[in-house]
């Protein structure tokens, strides 16, 4: 392996010439774009607008071929090197400023084997394009709750939505990933081959190489599920927060029922007069037959006097794109993230606290039920150690103007602070903001960071992929 070490990050421009790129540009199937060229701008935009970078050229990768050929260059050059695959992570490292970019996005091919029950899938894929597959044969496997996130980043990092608490996270259903190291080799890894690198992929995002290809194992799903909305006022969300903790806790492992405190939106099946006051939301989603769904939805739906309750049989993709109106690109977010083992009353009082202060319309604060098979695996079974948190918090903040980056921020900021006491400490990786490289190594992976460290002294000694949620080699 070369050793030659990036010398920039992400804040410090390295121009690339026409001449400089065009040996590169050469060797691609695919295509690759500078400054000013077609397809740049759209190919440098993430999801989140508070990311502004310029990279000094994007190789728009058709395949495997391309990611080899662009980790060498990158690496060869010394540039700084960023991936990206659907563009959604909050913290934006799927862009730098300067240096070489991989975009994954035109990679967009899935392959289902209904027999196997396994997908083959390629990293530019979003949830909902996998999900359409998939749900062709009426399977699937645990993804997120905002379909136009991409497959890639999410299993890097872990991976949980709907299907988790009875299916695992995202990482427990990878059966194999090809991966293009540091070192411009494509290695295949899974339970047989290169189990430590396999190890490794499972929670610990962009930091061991590119993935060019993951294969998923699938599970019958759908494709109607019981799964919806109830909507309360926020006045009675001390009561009914005491309630659900009570309901989830004595839930099968095939419900999954989370909150969202906000503003209401302009649902057309809420009352005119409740849009944009503060309301809690329960989301749910039975992964079972329809019947088994119905009952199990009962008691939620029996708490309090809700506003609108609309929850019934629904297609699964219909149901995973549920959130995506509110979770368009192109505005401004931050996200500050806790984990909980339980949600205490000091906890929820610091929520409700918080939620009658929110900065903008479309900030809100979500609660993530894990629990169930999440819970069941062992903490070194992967990356991801918070396989004991129950309750995942996000407080998510968005706002478009510019001027209220100051307010919205420090509203997340103290919103986190607050809960800080009644958190475990540890964190989602794929949650953290890119101002949280200090909660990297005991937050994001704690008793496995040690691992993963010397398994990135071993795969990318040089710290090659370093804009990510960085795991330093070790020694
Ligand atoms: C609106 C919204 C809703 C979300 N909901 C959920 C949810 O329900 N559950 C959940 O688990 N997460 C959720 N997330 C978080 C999500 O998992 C992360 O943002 C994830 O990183 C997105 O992946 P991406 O490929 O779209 O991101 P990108 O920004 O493209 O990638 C993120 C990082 O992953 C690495 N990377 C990406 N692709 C590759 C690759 N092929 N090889 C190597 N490294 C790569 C890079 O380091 C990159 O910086 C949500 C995010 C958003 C914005």
């Amino acid at each position: 392996m070369a050793t030659v070490m990036p010398k920039l990050d992400h804040a410090a421009p390295e121009a690339l010439s026409a001449e400089t790129v065009a040996p590169l540009r050469d060797k691609l199937r695919g295509a690759l774009c500078t400054p000013g060229e077609p397809g740049y701008e759209e190919a440098r935009t993430l999801w989140n607008a508070m990311i502004d970078r310029h990279p000094g050229a994007v190789v728009r990768a058709a395949g495997a071929a391309d990611v080899i050929a662009a980790v060498r260059f990158a690496r060869e050059r010394g540039l700084s090197l960023a991936v990206r695959g659907g563009g959604h992570n909050i913290a934006g490292n799927a862009a730098c400023e300067g240096g070489l970019r991989i975009d994954l996005s035109k990679m967009k091919s899935v392959r289902v084997d209904p027999v196997r029950r396994t997908a083959r899938v390629e990293p530019g894929v979003t949830i909902g394009e996998l999900d359409r597959e998939a749900q062709a044969f009426g399977l699937a496997t645990p993804l997120g709750i905002n379909s136009t996130t991409g497959v890639a980043g999410l299993t890097l990092g872990g991976g949980f939505g709907w299907l988790s608490r009875k299916l695992g996270l995202t990482v427990d259903n990878l059966l194999s990933a090809d991966v293009v190291t540091a070192d411009g080799q494509l290695v295949h890894a899974s339970e047989e081959e290169n189990r430590d690198l396999f190890w490794a992929v499972r929670g610990g995002g962009g930091n061991f190489g590119v993935v060019t290809s993951f294969e998923y194992r699938l599970h019958p799903v759908g494709p109607v599920v019981v799964s919806g909305l109830v909507i309360h006022p926020f006045a009675n969300a001390r009561e009914l927060l005491s309630s659900y903790r009570q309901l989830v806790a004595g839930a099968p492992d095939e419900l999954t029922c989370w909150v969202v405190l906000r503003k209401a939106p302009p649902l057309p099946f809420l009352p005119p007069e409740v849009h944009g006051t503060e309301v809690l939301v329960f989301a749910a989603c039975y992964a079972g037959e329809v019947e088994e769904g119905l009952k199990a939805v009962a008691p939620l739906r029996a708490l309090g006097k809700p506003l609108a309750d609309v929850i019934g049989p629904t297609p699964f993709v219909a149901w995973q794109a549920a959130f995506d109106p509110l979770l368009t690109p192109g505005a401004r977010n931050y996200w500050k993230s806790q984990n909980l083992l339980e949600l205490g009353d000091a906890a929820i009082e610091v929520m409700l606290d918080h939620v009658s202060r929110l900065p903008t319309p479309e900030c809100e604060v979500f609660i993530g039920n894990l629990g169930g098979a999440v819970n069941r695996v062992p903490v070194d079974a992967t990356p991801y150690p918070h396989r004991d948190v129950h309750f995942v918090i996000n407080v998510h903040t968005r706002w478009s103007d510019p001027a209220l980056d100051g307010a919205c921020i420090a509203w997340a900021r103290a919103l986190f602070d607050a809960l800080a006491p009644h958190a475990t400490g540890g964190v989602y990786v794929n949650f953290m903001p890119g101002d949280e490289a200090q909660r990297v190594s005991q937050g994001a992976y704690g008793a496995n960071y040690e691992r993963l460290a010397s398994l990135k002294a071993r795969y990318d000694p040089e710290n090659l992929f370093r804009l990510n949620q960085n795991i330093r080699p070790a020694g």
